[in-house]
C-alpha cells in the first residue's frame, strides 16, 4: 500500500503549529491575522516547492493543483482551514490542510500517475472567530451566505471582513471558486472533536454525515425588586424560574434518544446587580441529532413546557436550525474501502460539528475524515492527535484520492 511520509507529517504539524503559538501548547490563529498570513504563505511556499502554484478566488480561498495526465477533467479537491478560535489547538482544521498538502506533495514527488488534477486548498474564515458567522466562506462560495453582508461583518474592534481581505491580499478571481462543474469530489479531513474513536480504539472514523440541530432562546419574565425589602413569597424571581425551566428541559430530553445531545451555553441575566432581583432572563438551548424525527421531539418538548414556573412567564423562540446533511454514499464507501485496505479500523458516524464540507455536499458529491482526539478535547489547548494517527489517517485520505482518479 502507498504511504505518504510520516515525517514530513510531523515536520508540518511543527511549522504550523509555530504560526500563533500562545507558548502553552495551543495556538491563536484568527482568520487575516499576521499568524493565518504566515501560515498562508507556508502553505503557498510549500506547494510552490513540489511545483505548483497557488491561486485564490473572491473570498480568499486558496487552491494548490496538480495537474493530471488527461486534459479537461474535473478536479478533486481536499480542504480545510488554517484559522483558529482563541486558544486553540494545533489540529482543528489545519491537519486537512497538512493532509491536502501532504496528498499532493506524495503524489508530485512520488510521480504517482493520476488522470484528474488534484487541489489542495485553504477555506478562509471557517471559524468566524473576528468575523461571524463561521463556515463564512464556504457559505458564500454554495450559495448559503449573501457575499455583500459577510464581507460588512464586523470583528470587535470594528473592522469588517471586507477591509481584512483586501489588505490581506489574497483576493482573487470569483471565476477561480470551488464548483460542481470543475470539481468531481471533495474530501476533509478533520480531528474528531469528541471521545469516541479514542475510547472504542478506532484508528479511522468514516464520516456519513452531519446532524442535524435546532437552536432555540427560552426566556422567563419577571419583575425586578429590591434584593433586602422584598420577602421572598412577593417574589417573581426571573432566574429562578429559567433554573426551574431549564431542569425540565434535562428531565424530559433525557426521555428521548439517547444519543441526543443539548446544551446551554449561553444566559443572560437582567439587569445582573447583585441587589436586584433579575426581571429577565434569556438562554440558549442548542440540541443535535442525526434523525429529524428526535430533533421533532425536541421541538415538541420545548412547546410543551409549562408556559409558567415560579409565578414567570416562559416564552420560546427559535434561533435557527440546520437540517442533517448526508455525504456521499459512494464516497463514503471509499473512504471505508480505503480504511479497510491499509488494515485500519474504523467507525461509521456523523459528525456533531459543523465543518465546511457540510455546505460542500450541497453542491457535489463530498466527504469526510475523522481522526482520533486526545480525551475528546478541541477547541482548546490540549487538543492532540499523535503523528502516527494523523498519517494514517492521510494515508486513508491518499488512497481514497487514488480510488477517485480511477472513476
Ligand atoms: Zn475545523
Amino acid at each position: 500500500m502507498l504511504t505518504c511520509s510520516k515525517d514530513r507529517v510531523q515536520n508540518k504539524i511543527e511549522t504550523f503549529a509555530k504560526f500563533g503559538d500562545a507558548g502553552h501548547g495551543g495556538i491563536t490563529r484568527f482568520c487575516f491575522s499576521p499568524e493565518d498570513l504566515q501560515a498562508r504563505e507556508e502553505f503557498v511556499k510549500r506547494m510552490k516547492a513540489v511545483g505548483v502554484e497557488t491561486v485564490t478566488d473572491d473570498m480568499g480561498n486558496m487552491y494548490a493543483t496538480l495537474p493530471g495526465t488527461e486534459e479537461g477533467l474535473p478536479r478533486i479537491v481536499m480542504a480545510s482551514h488554517t484559522d483558529s478560535v482563541r486558544n486553540g489547538g494545533n489540529y482543528d482544521g489545519i491537519l486537512g490542510v497538512i493532509t491536502a498538502m501532504e496528498v499532493v506533495e506524495t503524489i508530485a514527488t512520488e510521480k504517482i500517475p493520476h488522470k484528474h488534477p488534484i487541489t489542495a486548498m485553504v477555506w478562509t474564515n471557517e471559524e468566524g472567530s473576528l468575523y461571524p458567522p463561521a463556515m463564512m466562506s464556504s457559505g458564500v462560495v454554495c450559495g448559503k451566505f449573501d457575499k455583500a453582508k459577510m464581507l460588512a461583518s464586523k470583528s470587535s474592534e470594528g473592522k469588517t471582513f471586507g477591509e481584512a481581505l483586501k489588505q490581506s491580499g489574497y483576493v482573487g478571481d470569483e471565476a477561480n471558486r470551488l464548483n460542481p462543474k470543475d470539481y468531481m469530489a471533495m474530501l476533509e479531513l478533520h480531528i474528531e472533536q469528541g471521545p469516541v474513536l479514542e475510547a472504542e480504539k478506532k484508528e479511522i472514523g468514516v464520516v456519513e454525515g452531519v446532524v442535524g440541530m435546532v437552536n432555540y432562546r427560552i426566556r422567563t419574565y419577571g419583575q425586578s425588586d429590591h434584593a433586602g425589602t422584598t420577602p421572598m413569597p412577593y417574589r417573581r424571581d426571573a432566574l429562578l424560574a429559567a433554573a426551574s425551566a431549564l431542569k425540565y428541559l434535562h428531565a424530559e430530553l433525557d426521555k428521548l434518544d439517547s444519543n441526543l445531545v443539548y446544551t446551554t451555553g449561553e444566559i443572560l441575566c437582567h439587569p445582573c446587580i447583585h441587589t436586584v432581583i433579575p426581571d429577565l432572563v434569556d438562554f440558549s438551548i442548542d440540541a443535535r441529532h442525526k434523525d429529524p424525527e428526535v430533533i421533532k421531539q425536541v421541538v415538541e418538548v420545548i412547546k410543551n413546557m409549562p408556559k409558567e414556573f415560579d409565578k414567570c412567564e416562559v416564552k420560546y423562540e427559535e434561533a435557527w436550525a440546520r437540517n442533517t446533511i448526508d455525504f456521499d454514499k459512494e464516497l463514503v464507501d471509499l473512504v471505508q474501502k480505503s480504511a479497510d485496505a491499509y488494515g485500519y479500523s474504523s467507525k461509521r458516524m456523523y459528525s456533531g460539528a459543523g465543518h465546511d464540507a457540510q455546505y460542500v455536499a450541497d453542491m457535489m458529491p463530498t466527504t469526510m475524515f475523522f481522526v482520533p482526539s486526545k480525551d475528546g478535547h478541541s477547541h482548546c489547548e490540549p487538543e492532540f492527535t499523535s503523528v502516527e494517527e494523523c498519517w494514517k489517517g492521510i494515508n486513508v485520505v491518499l488512497q481514497t484520492v487514488l480510488e477517485i482518479d480511477k472513476k
